[in-house]
């Protein structure tokens, strides 16, 4: 009996979602007369996944963020599903082939093989240049990195951290805290701050999704913990100085600092090197139909969803949105169904939730400021982790979005 693959690409937030989303609300809906069944493979170049939203927290100490709660095996969630229906493949897609329809996938052990695909979804997100905030290859190389920094986190009286958005404020936060603790209730700054913890904005304000006085709040917050904030200069380069274990951090206007530790928290990177020129915008995200997430230049029943795609400005809630467009076309790609297709629109409100250390936090909600308990006790607390198991058993898809 003919066998058609959906091919995966990607296990995470996006990937995970599509995987369980066609196991358990397309494929069994698609007509059983013909003779050709269908089956989903799902390729990722870590067995686990990690909830990286936990990672400033995670960079700091095991202690305050357990691996347990940012680190869930990926083959147990689809250990219920129908055996000839799914397959895992630890690796990395290296190539793409649009006219043969084909993926090169080199595997954990360095070997390559080739995956003919039906469908194709492209889920591989994008990386950090600070290898423990993202899941860069496999679980033990992102463990390594924690372990390397938490080791030397410590012993640390100076660290830069690089980039203004939620990520470098989280981070520094995380920092500041660790090291410099807290003030007392009404205090400003850390009576005997331990380490000069550093955040270089390359813009003139934080946070660029919020409005400029919440900004201002997270630096309040931030100088709570100890961080100062440097505004309106970028880093363009970060280098291994002849002193033991300092790094020199050169600025665009020509000054050079150094520090114990540097953290490049300067936005992401998509993962689409396997792509041809062709399928990639020009900062390498992948090109789609921003309404339908068909990436039709790739030919027919090739979709892009979550971070990669050039249709978002990425966030794990946009996929609320994303995630049932993509699935919804894929099922009508795959069925020949008529009617028009489901399409995207952006929910491009002023929408961020910023902890900034472990008790405080700045954000906006649908446009309206939220106060800082409110950020503590939606993300502060546990950065959403306890939200990570419903991702990987797909308890979060158990209902198909009509
Ligand atoms: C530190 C940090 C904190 C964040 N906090 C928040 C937050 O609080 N709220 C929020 O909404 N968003 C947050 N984000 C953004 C959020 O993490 C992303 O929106 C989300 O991860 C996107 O999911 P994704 O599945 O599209 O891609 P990713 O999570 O980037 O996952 C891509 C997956 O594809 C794999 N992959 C990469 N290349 C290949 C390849 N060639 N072949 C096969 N697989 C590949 C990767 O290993 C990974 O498993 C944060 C991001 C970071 C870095």
């Amino acid at each position: 009996m003919p066998q058609e693959t959906i091919l995966i690409l990607g296990a995470s937030f996006a990937g995970l979602g599509a995987a369980h989303y066609i196991l358990k609300h397309i494929l069994p809906a698609l007509p059983k007369s013909g003779d050709t069944t269908y089956t989903v493979t799902l390729v990722n170049p870590s067995t686990d996944f990690y909830w990286r939203i936990a990672g400033p927290r995670a960079t700091v100490s095991k202690a305050l963020m357990p691996p347990a709660k940012y680190l869930y095996p990926i083959a147990p969630g689809f250990a219920s599903y129908p055996k000839d229906s799914f397959t895992f493949i630890q690796g990395t897609a290296t190539a793409l082939s649009t006219s043969s329809r084909t993926a090169t996938i080199t595997l954990a052990d360095g070997s390559t093989t080739s995956i003919p695909y039906h469908a194709l979804i492209i889920a591989t997100g994008t990386n950090t240049p600070a290898p423990q905030l993202s899941q860069h290859t496999t679980t033990a190389a992102l463990t390594a990195a924690l372990d390397d920094f938490q080791a030397a986190l410590p012993k640390a009286t100076s660290v830069i951290v690089a980039g203004g958005g939620p990520v470098g404020v989280e981070t520094a936060g995380e920092i500041g805290e660790f090291l410099n603790g807290t003030p007392g209730f009404f205090g400003t700054k850390p009576a005997h701050p331990k380490a000069k913890v550093t955040l270089i904005s390359g813009d003139k304000k934080l946070l660029p999704v919020l409005r400029p006085a919440i900004a201002l709040t997270a630096e309040k917050y931030l100088a709570r913990v100890g961080v100062d904030v440097v505004y309106d200069v970028r880093v363009t380069s970060a280098a291994a100085e002849a002193k033991a274990g300092q790094t020199a951090v050169t600025l665009a206007d020509g000054s050079v600092r150094s520090a114990d530790l540097y953290v490049d928290a300067t936005g992401v990177r998509p993962n689409t090197a396997f792509l041809s020129s062709d399928l990639v915008n020009e900062r390498g995200f992948v090109v789609c139909d921003p309404a339908t997430l068909r990436v039709d230049a790739a030919g027919p029943r090739v979709y892009v969803v979550g971070d990669a795609g050039s249709y978002t400005r990425g966030g794990v809630m946009d996929l609320d949105n994303a995630l049932p467009v993509v699935m919804t076309n894929l099922k009508k790609d795959l069925t020949g169904g008529s009617g028009p297709d489901r399409t995207y629109t952006p929910n491009n409100s002023e929408q961020q939730i910023v902890p900034v250390g472990r008790g405080k936090g700045v954000g906006a909600f649908g446009g309206w400021r939220v106060p800082s308990w409110f950020v503590w006790m939606i993300k502060g607390r546990d950065y959403l982790s306890s939200m990570a198991p419903d991702i990987v058993s797909g308890k979060k898809w158990a209902k198909e979005s009509k």
